[in-house]
């Protein structure tokens, strides 16, 4: 016996009450061959009522309509159906329900999350290249599959969260940056909101998208010292304790000593010193961790430690910095920090005393990190952050932020997806 493309489709699709009719190869001149399978109803079974789906006697019928479905052995399919009109005792004359359509859409739910979860491992234009469709089909596709993830999801048990900026497109201006929350609990890692911007508007949106519950639920809410951020924060959250975390701070650090190295081997090129290049080459060194610096890389930043340069003096007030987060005792930490920031407000390296005074100014928060020392990861903003940048960097392909936001979503959100008919793809 032969096997038929019909008995494949039944085995993957199954749509009760609708039959597969007829499967045709249309192999015309000057196109690409492609499939058309013809659906009718089940002979006997009344059409449904799209509203509330209760059997509805017939109305009249609405002209043919094609869907694009899964491309089967690589041909671009399509689902050819002459949809029916009901007359709902409770909604009156409506269309029918169609288990494989949304609704306005063209393509059936099947094909958005086969897109959509391509659209995951390659950019949105090579799935639209690869799978013959277009851009836009991708984005309307991953939009869907996205709204019905967030509709769906649940925000139960959120105890932690990040809060953070991300910068995105080429200018510096308000609009190329975003506010991002994550959830940042061992259980559950995942983004949960993105908006434009970094005002204290953002903030205050982005919580209140998340829902009193949730707000009020926290325990831990990480940040950077971004004072908007701050503010909205005590406002909202403020039975939460807030961190300010490790990584953040680091950032700072290393952006202090970046500084100091730039502004010096400006100085230097300008006498036709040596060291200048020597600084140059430098750069990614000494915003490495300096305990993971080995071999001939260590050797240059000993000889630049036993220098007298100003980069040399930076670099090793940042080092400096790092037994502070392995302290237990808050009293000791805190001894620490007031010894740290008078040396480096001694040091007459401006960017460096910048990051002291403002590490002096937030005391409180900083302190909180040993109050909340093994209850978060403090790796989990900075880990999400990276994968932000992956996706972002695929942002050629994105031409508005609304389709950004839709891969943000879909690919850190952690978001539930339909399995109804879509589950074989
Ligand atoms: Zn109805």
């Amino acid at each position: 016996m032969q096997l038929k493309v019909k008995t494949v489709l039944n085995a993957v699709q199954h749509f009760p009450g609708f039959v597969f009719q007829d499967v045709r190869l249309l192999n015309e001149r000057d196109d690409p061959p492609r499939l058309e399978v013809t659906l009718v109803p089940h002979a006997g079974r009344l059409a449904r009522c799209s509203h509330c789906r209760q059997p509805a006697p017939g109305y009249d019928q609405l002209p043919p309509r094609a869907w694009l479905f899964v491309p089967l052995w690589g041909l671009v399919t399509h689902f050819i159906y002459t949809a029916r009109r009901v007359n709902c005792p409770a909604h009156g004359v409506i269309v029918e329900f169609i288990p494989w359509s949304t609704g306005k859409r063209p393509v059936t739910i099947a094909m958005m999350c086969f897109l959509s979860r391509w659209a995951r491992r390659l950019s949105w234009r090579e799935t639209a290249q690869v799978f013959g469709t277009s851009w836009e089909c991708v984005y309307r596709s991953v939009e869907w599959f996205v709204d019905w993830g967030l509709a769906h999801r649940k925000l139960e048990n959120v105890q932690a969260i990040g809060v953070d900026e991300i910068h995105w497109g080429r200018s510096k201006g308000a609009d190329c940056f975003l506010t991002v929350i994550y959830q940042i609990d061992g259980h559950c890692r995942r983004l949960l909101w993105v908006g434009k911007r970094r005002t204290q508007a953002t903030l205050r949106r982005g919580l209140a998208a998340l829902g009193d519950d949730v707000v009020r639920g926290l325990r831990f809410v990480c940040s950077d010292m971004w004072r908007p951020y701050l503010n909205v924060i005590a406002d909202k959250a403020g039975q939460a304790l807030h961190v300010l975390d490790r990584f953040h701070i680091t950032t700072h650090l290393n952006q202090a000593v970046d500084q100091v190295r730039r502004a010096e081997s400006g100085r230097l090129r300008a006498t036709a010193s040596a060291q200048a290049d020597r600084l140059k080459n430098l750069r990614w060194k000494l915003l490495r961790c300096g305990s993971r610096v080995r071999g001939k890389a260590r050797q240059q930043l000993n000889a630049l430690a036993a220098s007298k340069l100003a980069t040399a003096r930076a670099w090793i007030l940042k080092e400096t910095f790092q037994p502070f987060w392995r302290y237990r005792s808050t009293t000791w930490a805190g001894y620490f920090l007031s010894v740290w920031t008078e040396r480096t407000l001694r040091s007459r390296l401006e960017p460096m005393k910048k990051v002291a005074r403002m590490l002096r100014s937030h005391e409180d928060l900083l302190m909180n990190w040993f109050k909340a020392k093994g209850e978060i990861s403090s790796g989990a903003v900075e880990g999400l952050n990276n994968k932000i940048r992956v996706v972002t960097r695929r942002s050629y392909g994105f031409r508005t932020f609304e389709a950004m936001e839709m891969a943000l979503y879909h690919t850190l959100g952690r978001l539930p997806e339909p399995d109804e008919f879509t589950h074989r793809f």
